[in-house]
């Protein structure tokens, strides 16, 4: 589903934030990627969500070379195959839930019908189907964050890529944001989870570690010595 091979990105030709990073991720894989700040998570979360291309290597998204694409053709990939799950929620303010949501179909050309009502099927999904009408800043962070993942999987997306989800979370909230996330990945999704907190990835089948650009651990690759 996801493969990166050899992949490097440098920002504006100086700094280097991948140095030959690689890694494959298989379709209906729940993963966590860990390391420090400054470790390139971000960089890898933007090159894997197709928002940026690579300085060097190969990205293939669902079977997609990201270099072979034009910026229109990456545009679609994104819209129908990925979902975006951010720290921060990045909802509308003043915006009612269920059009939050609905907006996450703005670009797979469903009519504003048909947005709306499976906006409320995956606000249901994730308990939220009383808070339609809602603001987010009537919701508490844990809703807020299932709302965002709501719209994260309106779409369908194979792959849903949520960074730092829990960071901005009370334990409490971030348990049941996390176990949203596996109940999405036991329905089939691929799930990568971006982290710097060690308990939360280990908490996930797989890790891969991320240092100074570089996979320095990927427990996949790891051989059981039981
Ligand atoms: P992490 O998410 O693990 O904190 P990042 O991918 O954000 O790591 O950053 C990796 C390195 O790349 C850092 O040294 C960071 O300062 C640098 N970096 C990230 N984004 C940019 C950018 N847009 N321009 C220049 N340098 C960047």
């Amino acid at each position: 589903m996801i493969e990166l091979a050899n992949v490097s990105k440098r920002y504006n030709g100086q700094v280097t934030a991948l140095r030959g990073a690689s890694l494959t991720i298989g379709a209906g894989e729940l993963a966590a990627i860990v390391g420090p700040s400054g470790s390139g998570k971000s960089t890898l979360l933007h090159l894997i969500g197709t928002l940026d291309r690579p300085s060097g290597g190969t990205v293939r998204i669902a079977g997609h070379d990201v270099a072979a694409l034009t910026d229109r053709e990456l545009s679609a990939l994104r819209a129908r195959a990925i979902g975006f799950v951010f720290q921060q929620f990045h909802l509308a303010a003043g915006v009612p839930v269920l059009d939050n949501v609905a907006d996450g179909l703005l670009y797979a050309g469903v009519p504003l019908g048909a947005r709306r009502r499976r906006a409320e099927l995956a606000l249901r999904r994730v308990g939220l189907g009383h808070r339609l009408d809602h603001r987010p800043h009537q919701l508490s962070g844990g809703e807020r964050q299932r709302v965002a993942i709501a719209r994260a999987v309106v779409g369908n997306p194979a792959v849903v890529l949520a960074d730092e989800p829990t960071g901005n979370l009370d334990s409490a909230s971030g348990a049941a944001v996390l176990a949203l996330l596996r109940e999405l990945n036991a329905g089939g999704t691929t799930v990568l989870v971006i982290t710097h907190d060690r308990d939360l990835a280990a908490a996930l089948p797989r890790q891969i570690e991320l240092l100074d650009g570089r996979v320095v651990r990927d427990s996949a690759l790891e051989v059981s010595t039981w």
